[in-house]
């Protein structure tokens, strides 16, 4: 359902409101993403990091209204600003459409796009990857067969797909993990979407394809003007693609900020945490020995809710009285920088 029919103002693409999706087991209730707020502007990357379990891979999910059952939106809003084909744009809350709507589903591979970890997973293995790629783009476009292919094999010019038009014919199992990962991108980006959602879209493959694969998202970031919703557990693929960083633990955005001050001026523990749990580049150049901290003990267990902050069983700040009695609010430290943390109150 359209919200209004008015141009939105400023540049921001999608805005996610007090987001909560919640599974209802036998067991109890899991807050998979638990009050989340995010802004994403028009031709920005945004990353989002964090453990395994801590929503991220859920968020996207809601956002694409594809939440596995008994998963659902339980609160909230997920406002898309999206463009009208006669200029301007209207403002749609995704989080209140029916998931099997045409108006999702409209959306969902057309203006909004997502690459998932493991291309296997996205592509039909018994089908060539051009008609995957064509039927996709035919879906949502107006155009023939060979228009279709036409941008089929575009889309995997732009990925930089070897021999485009030959792969067209290939079966998936037919190419190598960098390439099936290059065509899911091609057929994410096939009818040029407004965002973009990457979920840890590198992390089954080496680094030297990786590499390769950041390098062709990067490049069609900036040439198309889309904006990317990069989702990762890897906080040096954060430092190659993001301009903001929102960092979650359990369900919650715990740090939002710019990407230079998540790695020069952390706040939140959780963060500083993640930080000193990777190497150091010059360390590694200057052949230095360097002791790696993990973040002590594990993401608690989904049914049990905690009292006051979640993080603190693990937290080296921990403060008693207060830390295990209140839950902190997300507080905003300066222009830009939000943190969730009793230690700045
Ligand atoms: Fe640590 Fe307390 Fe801050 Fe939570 S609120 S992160 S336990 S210092």
């Amino acid at each position: 359902m359209a919200l209004n029919g008015e141009s939105s103002s400023g540049d921001v693409l999608l805005e996610i409101r007090n987001l909560k999706t919640y599974f209802e087991l036998d067991e109890g209730t899991v807050r998979a993403v638990n009050g989340v707020d995010i802004e994403i502007k028009r031709g920005q990357v945004v990353g989002v990091v964090g453990e395994s379990g801590c929503g991220k891979s859920m968020t996207a999910m809601s956002i694409m209204r594809l939440v596995p059952p008994p998963g659902q939106i339980a609160e909230g809003e997920i406002r898309f600003h999206r463009p009208q084909s006669g200029g301007g744009t209207d403002i749609i809350d995704l989080a209140d459409l029916d998931a099997n709507s045409s108006d999702i589903r409209n959306i969902r591979g057309n203006q909004i796009s997502m690459v998932f970890q493991e291309p296997m997973t996205a592509l039909s293995p018994v089908r060539t990857v051009g008609k995957q790629i064509t039927e996709a783009v035919r879906l949502h476009q107006k155009v023939n067969n060979l228009e279709a292919r036409e941008i089929a094999i575009d889309a995997l010019q732009r990925v930089k797909m070897p021999n485009p038009a030959q792969r067209m014919d290939d079966y998936p199992f037919q190419l190598s993990g960098g390439m099936r990962q290059r065509a899911v991108i091609a057929m994410a980006l096939a009818c040029r979407p407004q965002l973009l959602i990457a979920d840890e879209p590198t992390t089954a493959l080496d680094v030297t394809t990786e590499a390769q694969i950041l390098d062709v998202m990067r490049g069609l970031q900036e040439e198309s003007g889309m904006a990317i919703l990069y989702i990762t557990h890897n906080l040096g693929v954060v430092a190659e693609m993001a301009e903001e960083v929102v960092v979650m633990y359990l369900g919650k955005v715990v740090e939002h900020t710019d990407v230079e001050s998540i790695f020069y001026n952390p706040k939140h523990p959780y963060t500083k945490g993640l930080l000193n749990s990777i190497p150091r580049l010059e360390n590694i150049v200057q052949g230095k020995k360097e002791k790696l901290n993990a973040i002590e003990g594990m993401i608690p267990s989904p049914y049990k809710r905690l009292q006051g902050c979640a993080f603190h069983p693990r937290c080296p700040e921990f403060m008693e009285g207060v830390c295990d009695q209140r839950e902190p609010e997300l507080i905003q430290l300066e222009e830009g920088h939000s943190v969730r943390c009793h230690l700045y109150e």
